[in-house]
């Protein structure tokens, strides 16, 4: 797929950039920046509307998470109980781990104050006056411009006393995880976020009923937060417009791998691979597109018969994958799909919790027989038990992780059993490695 295998003049008019839209300007995560662009308008609108209307608008314009899920915001914020005597709380999803997906991390470093007001939004609406932003680790250098941007709105009235209007105040407390994949499930970020070890809990109840501290909450994606405050300033029709008419709006597309141009795309839902790809250059020169996940490697794998699939909920779930975090990492066709695989099995081995027997010993097993595939040491028998074991992982363990791990497996025997084949065949792996940059 080149840039000319779109029929456009100039594939820049796909894009829809919001969030992105002054990612380039200097200093922008700085407040003045922010408000030199529009920023806290949105606040100023929403805080006029009491919390139910906000609930309501955030419901007709459609928003759904942008965290994987796709579950819509709206009604996530009205699951939260009226007139109880408990606090209520927002906890900020920003342990983005997903392989391939690099979206939040990136927005917060360079656009904290869209997820800040976005907050003060999403406060207002479900009655909450203390929010926690749980962001990974690692990104130290995030974490620093995330404190800063804290302590800017607090010093400009945005955020302590009175940011709610009369008498409604808010604290935001940011928090940095330790780095495990499994604490970006929303019910093991509480855990861990109490001071527990990261673990899923049951569900239900879920955290709209039973959230932080046995109080209801509502956790929400960086990125989801974030496109609050550009509804209510340009308006739910506005976000209407883009978009398909169950998977409405603007979003951050993480594309990676052999593409010319790697990058964060902001762009509508409903954008097929073919455009995005057009955006980014194309595959690397020479090349073609072999394999791709629609959002990271949780999703099931799609191929090059799947370019014109429309990049939302239902687009996605009709060809049989999921949309996910909009991770699409492209592979071309040096890659050798067993080793990609073999790659994200360990990730998940790795990551399990070990809390339930499917997800903790298959992840396991996976790796050790996805190995001797790939090494020629299996036998043709191994398919069909990768296939069986993958089989009692999905649906059968205890949160997403399991079937995330199970996903890759499932959908590469689907598309490239042959593949699979020629390695127990062949007695060895028929890709050359130093062909291929994705992986080394
Ligand atoms: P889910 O569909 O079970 O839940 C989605 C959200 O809706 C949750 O917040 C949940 O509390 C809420 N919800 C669902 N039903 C509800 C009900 N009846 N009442 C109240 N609330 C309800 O999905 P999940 O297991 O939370 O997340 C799985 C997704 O996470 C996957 O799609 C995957 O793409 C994504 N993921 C993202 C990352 C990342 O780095 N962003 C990493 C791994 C996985
Ligand atoms: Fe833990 Fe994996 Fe079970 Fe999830 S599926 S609870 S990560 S062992």
């Amino acid at each position: 797929v080149t840039a000319d295998d779109v029929n456009q003049t100039s594939p820049q008019k796909l894009l829809s950039p919001v969030l992105s839209a002054f990612w380039d300007q200097p200093e922008s995560w700085t407040l003045d920046v922010y408000r030199e662009h529009g920023g806290y308008r949105g606040l100023a609108k929403a805080l006029q509307l009491a919390p139910d209307d906000v609930i309501a608008y955030v419901k007709e314009a459609g928003l759904r998470g942008r965290g994987g899920a796709g579950f819509p915001t709206g009604m996530k914020w009205q699951f939260i109980p009226q007139g109880d005597n408990k606090p209520h709380y927002l906890v900020v999803n920003a342990d983005e781990s997903e392989p391939g997906t690099c979206k939040d991390i990136p927005l917060l470093y360079a656009n904290p104050h869209s997820l800040i007001e976005g907050i003060i939004i999403a406060c207002h609406a479900i009655r909450s006056h203390h929010a926690f932003i749980y962001l990974r680790g690692e990104v130290v250098p995030v974490l620093r411009r995330l404190h800063a941007a804290v302590a800017e709105a607090y010093a400009a009235g945005y955020l302590g006393k009175g940011a709610l209007g009369a008498g409604g105040d808010l604290e935001i407390t940011v928090h940095a995880g330790a780095g495990a994949y499994i604490c970006g499930e929303e019910t093991a970020l509480l855990d861990s976020l109490e001071g527990r070890r990261g673990q899923p809990r049951l569900r239900p109840p879920f955290p709209a009923v039973a959230g932080l501290y046995a109080c209801p909450t509502v956790v929400n994606n960086v990125e989801s937060i974030a496109s609050v405050p550009a509804i209510f300033d340009q308006g739910k029709d506005w976000f209407r417009s883009m978009g398909s008419e169950k998977s409405p709006g603007f979003t951050l597309y993480s594309l990676s791998g052999h593409v010319a141009r790697p990058g964060q795309y902001e762009a509508p839902l409903g954008i097929t691979l073919r455009e995005l790809l057009a955006l980014g250059g194309g595959m690397r020169p020479g090349h073609r597109l072999k394999f791709w996940t629609p959002g990271g490697s949780s999703t099931p794998l799609l191929t090059e018969e799947h370019l014109d699939v429309p990049l939302d909920y239902e687009g996605v779930g009709a060809a049989g994958s999921m949309l996910g975090t909009k991770a699409l990492q492209c592979f071309d066709e040096t890659t050798c799909v067993v080793r990609a695989v073999t790659r994200w099995i360990e990730f998940y081995a790795h990551e399990s919790c070990g809390k339930c027997t499917p997800c903790r010993e298959g992840t396991y097993w996976l790796v050790q027989l996805m190995r001797d595939i790939e090494a020629g040491k299996a036998a043709l028998s191994d398919l069909d038990k990768i296939a069986d074991i993958a089989d009692n992982i999905n649906g059968k363990s205890f949160c997403a992780l399991g079937d995330g791990a199970a996903a890759p497996i499932v959908s590469s025997l689907q598309h490239f059993r042959a593949e699979y084949e020629q390695h127990i065949t062949q007695r060895g792996c028929p890709f050359d490695p130093a062909k291929s940059t994705a992986w080394s």
